[in-house]
C-alpha cells in the first residue's frame, strides 16, 4: 500500500503519546527513539526502539501549523520593497501595492505560498486577507475556492483584515454575514496612537457582529513601541462591558514586553481568563519595530511569550509576512521560522513549552481536529528531517520528507 509505512526515528518527548514507556530511551535533548507505523495514512504502531548505543539517523516532526501569514501579499517585495524596513514604510508601500491589487495577483500569490508551505511542511495556516470597503466580492468567492481545492492537502483559514470601520459598514456585515457559512474570521488593526472612545465604540460594534455570526476575531494588536498595552487594555474594557463569550486572537501584543514583569502577569492572568489565544510574530516585530539606521537597537518588543504562558495564556507563535513590504525574507518555511525564533527570546527546543507553542497552541488556535501529538491513530503527516540533535535541525543543507497521509510528497 502507498500510504503505509514505518521509521526508526527521533521525535521530540513532549510531541508524542506513548503507551509501552518502560524501555523508552530519551536523550538529553528531550528526543526520544521510537518506531511509527502506518497504515492508510494512520499511525498503526508507536513503539520504543531499543537500540544501546546507537540513535536514529531521523528526527520525525509533526507537520506544522502556521498561525499567522499573509498569503494575498507574500512574494512581492520585488515590486514593492520598503528599503528603510520600518512600519510607516511598510504601511505605506502596503497602499501603493492596493492600488495595482487583482483577484488574479492575489490568487497567484495565494498558491505560490500554499505550494511552498506545502512543501516545506506545513499542514494548515491561517493567513489574513487585507479588505477594503469598496473592494470587489469576488476575490473571496475565489479564495474560498482555493481552501476547497487544496483541502485534501492543507486546511487553510482565512481573516479579513481591515480598518475597525469597515465592520459597521454595509459591505462588512454583508461580509461577516457570508462568513458564518465560510467560517471565515473577522479581523482589524488596534495599534497606537488611537482615539480612546472612538476604538471602544468599533471594538464594540465588531464584536457584537462576531457574536450575531458565531464568529471569530483576530486582531492586529499592540504591535508598536509606544503606549505599552494600549490596545490590549481597550479590548479587556470591552469585553467586560459587553459580556459576551467571542473567541479572539490577539496577534502581535508586542508593546505590553515594555510594562514591568507585575503588570505583564497581572494582563496575562484577564488574558487567561478571557480565554483570548495570543501568537507572537517575533520576525516582524525584530524587523520593523524600532527599527533605527543609525544605531543598533535592541529594544524591539515582542509578545512576552514566558510570562504569557506562566499567566496560563495559550501563546503560539507564527511567522507573518513573507518577502513583502513587511518582511523581506522567509519562504514558508517552519525550519527558518525557528531558526530565527530560538535565539532571539532564548527559547530551548528541548523544553516542552517552547514546542507547544510551536505544534500545539497553533493547532488549538485553529481548531484542528488533529492536536498535534504523534500517537496510534494519528494521521501519519510528518515531517522527517536527517538529523540525529537540534543543532543538526538547525543548520543550514536540512534534508527533509514530508509525508502527507502517510504518503511522501513529492
Ligand atoms: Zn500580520
Amino acid at each position: 500500500m502507498s500510504n503505509s509505512g514505518k521509521v526508526e526515528a527521533l521525535i521530540p518527548r513532549c510531541l508524542c503519546s506513548i503507551e509501552n514507556i518502560n524501555n523508552l530511551n530519551i536523550d538529553f535533548e528531550d528526543l526520544c527513539s521510537v518506531s511509527v507505523s502506518w497504515e492508510n495514512g494512520f499511525v498503526s504502531e508507536l513503539k520504543p526502539l531499543k537500540i544501546k548505543n546507537k540513535k536514529p539517523n531521523n528526527i520525525l516532526f509533526p507537520r506544522f501549523i502556521e498561525a499567522h501569514s499573509h498569503i494575498d501579499k507574500s512574494f512581492t517585495w520585488d515590486q514593492f520593497p520598503n528599503l528603510k524596513s520600518n512600519y510607516d514604510g511598510a504601511l505605506s508601500v502596503n497602499l501603493q501595492e492596493h492600488k495595482t491589487r487583482t483577484t488574479e495577483k492575489v490568487l497567484e500569490r495565494a498558491e505560490k505560498s500554499l505550494n511552498s508551505a506545502i512543501k516545506n511542511g506545513y499542514r494548515a495556516i491561517r493567513s489574513h486577507i487585507d479588505t477594503y470597503q469598496y473592494q470587489g466580492n469576488d476575490v473571496w468567492a475565489e479564495l474560498f475556492k482555493l481552501q476547497k481545492k487544496y483541502s485534501s492537502k492543507l486546511q487553510l483559514q482565512f481573516v479579513a483584515l481591515s480598518p475597525l470601520e469597515f465592520w459597521q459598514t454595509e459591505s462588512g456585515r454583508k461580509l461577516a454575514k457570508s462568513f458564518s457559512i465560510n467560517k471565515g474570521i473577522l479581523g482589524g488593526v488596534v495599534v497606537p496612537p488611537f482615539n480612546k472612545k472612538g476604538t471602544i465604540k468599533l471594538l464594540s460594534k465588531m464584536l457584537l457582529l462576531a457574536d450575531k455570526y458565531k464568529l471569530e476575531i483576530d486582531l492586529h494588536i499592540d504591535e508598536s513601541t509606544t503606549e505599552p498595552g494600549a490596545g490590549l487594555k481597550v479590548l479587556l474594557e470591552v469585553i467586560d462591558k459587553l459580556k459576551i463569550q467571542v473567541p479572539i486572537t490577539c496577534s502581535h501584543l508586542s508593546s505590553i514586553l515594555f510594562l514591568k514583569e507585575k503588570e505583564i502577569l497581572d494582563l496575562g492572568k484577564k488574558i487567561a481568563e478571557k480565554k483570548i489565544k495570543v501568537v507572537a510574530l517575533p520576525l516582524t516585530n525584530f524587523w520593523l519595530l524600532n527599527h533605527k539606521s543609525e544605531i543598533t537597537s535592541l529594544k524591539r518588543p515582542v509578545a512576552p511569550i514566558k510570562e504569557l504562558q506562566k499567566s496560563l495564556v495559550d501563546v503560539s507563535i507564527g511567522s507573518d509576512n513573507v518577502q513583502d513590504p513587511w518582511y523581506p525574507f522567509g519562504h514558508f518555511d517552519p525550519f527558518y521560522m525557528m531558526s530565527c525564533t530560538m535565539p532571539m527570546l532564548q527559547l530551548n527546543p528541548w523544553e516542552r513549552m517552547t514546542l507547544s507553542s510551536i505544534f500545539l497552541a497553533p493547532s488549538r488556535l485553529l481548531n484542528l481536529k488533529w492536536d498535534g501529538l504523534i500517537k496510534k491513530g494519528c494521521p501519519a503527516d510528518f515531517v522527517i528531517v536527517d538529523a540525529q540533535r537540534w543543532a543538526d535541525v538547525f543548520s543550514s543543507n536540512l534534508k527533509r520528507k514530508v509525508f502527507i497521509k502517510g504518503d511522501l510528497h513529492c
